[in-house]
């Protein structure tokens, strides 16, 4: 079974569309949402429902969380808090609801699926540096765990060979595949859909290849220019349409 394994989409259906075309393409057919679907971006209903329709797991984001007023908006900054109460106005009550069931943590095969890190998933925490990743490791049982919430993609491991973390943001991330070995167990950060932050616009996703043990990190082109459009024509906050264009 091969999944796409994505997060961050952030309201932006065109990058979120872009990603599920590639995915098919690539031989996809399995979906996984690490979460902050909304948020952001222009199109929060439309990204829901396109992901409700689609997903075999889905879990929360902080951002899902900021706009069912699940947790105090005092923690986002300005940017974040003006977009969470735009996106909680626009929201129909059956996406509401559909986002409100989602739990922090999902399990998928050798999997562990969470928004942003496996240790106290409802505290939100990033996981960044290579010892963020390597200290997460004791809070999940699996041999892997997929994250998302940082924008940047990249690989932690540990084994009998030692700690590894190995960064995929940027241009020279993009179809780099990584093979899971015996004995190693692994953190994944699978990037972000709707709003890479890592100097590289493209939308970011990971394949999953469960048979062959392996993920390989695709970045695909979309048309960020109608998705900053849609952002400027709602009224959000300039700097979300122009990081589009971007990439940080
Ligand atoms: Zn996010």
């Amino acid at each position: 079974m091969r999944y796409a394994v994505l997060s961050d989409v952030h309201g932006n259906l065109e990058a979120l569309s872009a990603v599920l075309a590639d995915s098919a393409r690539e031989g996809a057919t399995g979906l996984i949402c690490l979460g902050d679907a909304v948020g952001y971006g222009a199109d929060p209903n439309a990204c829901v429902e396109l992901l409700g329709e689609r997903v075999t797991r889905m879990v929360a984001g902080n951002h899902e969380h900021g706009a069912l007023g699940l947790i105090d908006l005092d923690w986002f900054n300005p940017v974040a808090r003006t977009a969470a109460l735009w996106t909680r106005e626009q929201l129909g009550p059956d996406h509401a609801a559909y986002l409100e069931a989602l739990p922090l943590t999902a399990a998928l095969g050798e999997a562990t699926c969470v928004h942003a890190s496996p240790r106290h998933p409802e505290e939100w925490d990033y996981l960044i540096s290579a010892e963020d990743g390597w200290s997460a490791f004791p809070d999940f049982s699996t041999r892997l765990c997929f994250v998302g919430h940082s924008h940047r993609p990249g690989v932690w491991s540990l084994g009998s060979s030692g700690p590894d973390f190995e960064d995929l943001g940027g241009p020279e991330g993009a179809d780099r595949r990584i093979g899971f070995h015996d004995g190693r167990r692994y953190i994944v950060n699978v990037g972000s859909v709707g709003q890479p932050r890592d100097w590289d616009r493209r939308a970011a996703y990971v394949l999953w290849d469960e048979d062959a043990r392996s993920v390989t990190l695709r970045r695909v082109e979309y048309d960020h220019r109608a998705a900053a459009h849609k952002i400027l024509a709602a009224s959000l906050p300039r700097v979300l349409a122009d990081r589009l264009a971007n990439g940080v």
